[in-house]
């Protein structure tokens, strides 16, 4: 978060307004408190020397009114002087008697006498002998500078409005010290403000404290929680408004916690059940962007989140050329994706799910992705197999019907073809009799209830009896070769299953044995397993087809291999019992050279001295 700079932070504004309220405040009382005080000291000042003239003015009535001549002029001169100079005194700076002509008929000024006689220049005197009125000014004293207040007050011949003005009185009082005063009164006024501006700014300080203060604690305390620190709680300081608001905000904080670790311990459940999930699961916005892939879902597609968040799911998907993002939203069955390589198949199921409010409107897309290679691997079998049963049954029956068929149009007669044909039928009987029961047997296997009936045999005698067997009954001219250790190893083995593994691989071995071969019958030891081999100076497999001999059903080449009376089933039921034993089965070939099979088996080295 920001920091609040001091110029723009609570406290510093409420102290500012603080200030500027008291100056505000102290400027009106000081204005209108000092324009009253000046008016007011103004006034009884002008009062005192209204008064004093009022006074005066009689004297000089009756001095001007005496009856006099030119040679008693001088005399009016004189006596006025004399009531002037008697009345100058304090404030009074000069005093002068005007006659209506606006001559000077005496000064009080003893400095200035020359004036007398001499033509008054003032205006407020013209004023007040026009007008029979007093009039006034306020004048600087060009010597000091200071304030001077001019009187000019018409002197009537009578007492009472309608007198004639026979002359005026001028009077300069100093003023000045009214001035002086009201400056000192305004000296201690702004003393005081300012003093009272000290107190306000210190209480100021401390009274926004207490406002800012629980502020700035919640400030602090919502930094804290934008970073998911939900442990510090606000002080409360009161209960005033401030008060309230930090205990709702504490409120507010514990709510917080609580719906963030719910929503915490949802998404942590619901994060752990969509990473351990088999399915694949990938949810979109509404424009069909991915905005969540869970982890199977990514190894499926093979994809990294980073390369997936946000791109569009059907380009993810692979099947943007076919299909848009509306198109999966209408598709209400499953759709597969086959991702099969010519060596490996890969199939995904791909389930969608609209998420979609009351309204109607799309919200985004769940699709739920689930592997079914397996599946449909097992489909492909089981069709497969059941078009090869009835491929293989077919061909004898097809033989046999028409032999039999033969035989019924009168062929039975036929004392030379009919054997032939009877023993053909029999032949073929017996191969259906053989499918059917490596059938069984295989799907005896493939249920649950198989089970191997086992006992300890050494394997050396066991194995030497089986190749005795075919060596005493075989009618080609092939020679059997033993590379058998001489050290007796037992084996815990279901002895009828491995005979008739071992049966299959030498009797195959001697099929396709050219006259005149060799067939060797070997075992060797490796890591607690046993490793038998059988191998022939036969035709040989294409390197190819090597793997799949195992397949049921498979034969390299077919019409030759029936011919032969095989089912193809033969390998594939002695794969099934070798791993049954916990072993392996396997075979190496080169075309006309030779067939090697190979087959494991678990042995426990000190079973043998048990056993003796
Ligand atoms: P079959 O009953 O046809 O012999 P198997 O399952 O025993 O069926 O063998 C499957 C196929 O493997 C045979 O049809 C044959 O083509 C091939 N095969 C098995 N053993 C040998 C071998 N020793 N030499 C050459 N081909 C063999």
């Amino acid at each position: 978060m920001q920091k609040v700079s001091f110029f723009k932070s609570i406290h510093v504004k409420l102290v500012f307004i603080y200030i500027l309220l008291i100056i505000i405040a102290l400027q009106i009382i000081g204005l209108y408190f000092s324009r009253e005080l000046e008016q007011n000291l103004k006034d009884s000042f002008q009062q005192s020397i209204i008064q004093r003239i009022d006074l005066v003015q009689y004297s000089i009535r009756e001095e001007i009114l005496k009856e006099r001549d030119d040679t008693t002029m001088a005399t009016l001169e004189t006596s006025l002087g004399i009531i002037l100079q008697e009345f100058s005194t304090g404030d009074i700076k000069e005093i002068r008697v005007i006659d209506h002509r606006n001559r000077i008929l005496a000064t009080s000024d003893s400095n200035n006498q020359s004036l007398v006689g001499q033509k008054s220049n003032e205006d407020i005197i013209r004023t007040a002998i026009s007008s029979q009125t007093p009039s006034e000014k306020i004048a600087l004293d060009p010597e000091n500078r200071n304030r001077v207040w001019a009187l000019a007050t018409p002197i009537l011949d009578t007492v009472g409005p309608d007198g004639e003005v026979i002359g005026a009185i001028y009077i300069e009082s100093d003023i000045e010290k009214i001035f002086v005063q009201l400056n000192e009164i305004n000296r201690i006024f702004a003393a005081g403000t300012a003093m009272s501006l000290i107190i306000t700014i210190i209480l100021g300080i401390l009274v926004a404290r207490t406002i800012t203060r629980p502020i700035s604690d919640m400030r602090r305390q919502a930094q804290a929680m934008s970073k998911g620190n939900f442990s510090r709680k606000v002080r409360v300081y009161g209960t005033d408004e401030i008060g309230q608001l930090a205990i709702a905000f504490n409120n507010l904080t514990n709510r917080l916690q609580e719906s963030q670790s719910t929503t915490e311990a949802e998404r942590r459940k619901l994060a752990s059940v969509l990473s351990n999930m088999t399915d694949g699961v990938i949810a979109t916005d509404r424009k069909g962007r991915i905005i969540l892939i869970n982890d199977p879902a990514m190894s499926m597609l093979h994809v990294t989140r980073e390369t997936t968040l946000n791109r569009p799911i059907a380009s993810v998907l692979g099947i943007d050329q076919d299909y848009s993002f509306e198109d999966l939203i209408y598709m209400k069955e499953p759709m597969n994706l086959n991702f099969s390589t010519s060596d490996v198949p890969y199939i995904l199921r791909a389930n969608f799910s609209v998420i979609q409010k009351e309204t109607g409107f799309v919200n985004g897309l769940i699709t739920v992705l689930h592997d079914i290679t397996e599946q449909e691997k097992i489909d492909m079998e089981r069709r497969e197999f059941v078009a090869n049963v009835s491929h293989e049954l077919r061909t004898p029956l097809t033989t046999m019907r028409s032999y039999l068929e033969a035989l019924a149009d009168g062929a039975w007669q036929d004392e030379n073809i009919a054997p032939h044909f009877l023993n053909v039928t029999q032949t073929e009987t017996e191969r259906m009799i053989r499918l059917v029961n490596d059938l069984l047997q295989l799907s005896k296997m493939d249920s649950q209830e198989y089970e191997l009936d086992c006992e300890f045999v050494e394997f050396n005698k066991f194995f030497e009896r089986i190749i005795e067997r075919f060596e005493m009954s075989k009618s080609q001219n092939v020679e059997f070769i033993r590379l058998l250790p001489e050290t007796s190893y037992f084996v815990e083995v279901d002895t009828d299953k491995l005979t008739q593994v071992i049966d299959n691989i030498i009797s195959n071995a001697l099929k396709y044995s050219p006259d005149g071969g060799n067939i060797r019958f070997g075992f060797t030891v490796h890591d607690n397993m046993l490793k038998v081999m059988i191998s022939d100076d036969g035709m040989g497999i294409p390197k190819e087809n090597v793997g799949r001999i195992f397949d049921r059903f498979y034969r390299v080449d077919r019409a030759r291999a029936r011919s032969m009376g095989g089912t193809g089933l033969g390998l594939a039921i002695a794969r099934e019992m070798i791993e049954a034993h916990g072993g392996k089965i396997w075979a190496e070939s080169e075309e006309g050279i030779g067939t090697t099979v190979f087959f494991t088996l678990p042995y426990e080295l000190d079973e043998a001295g048990d056993w003796e």
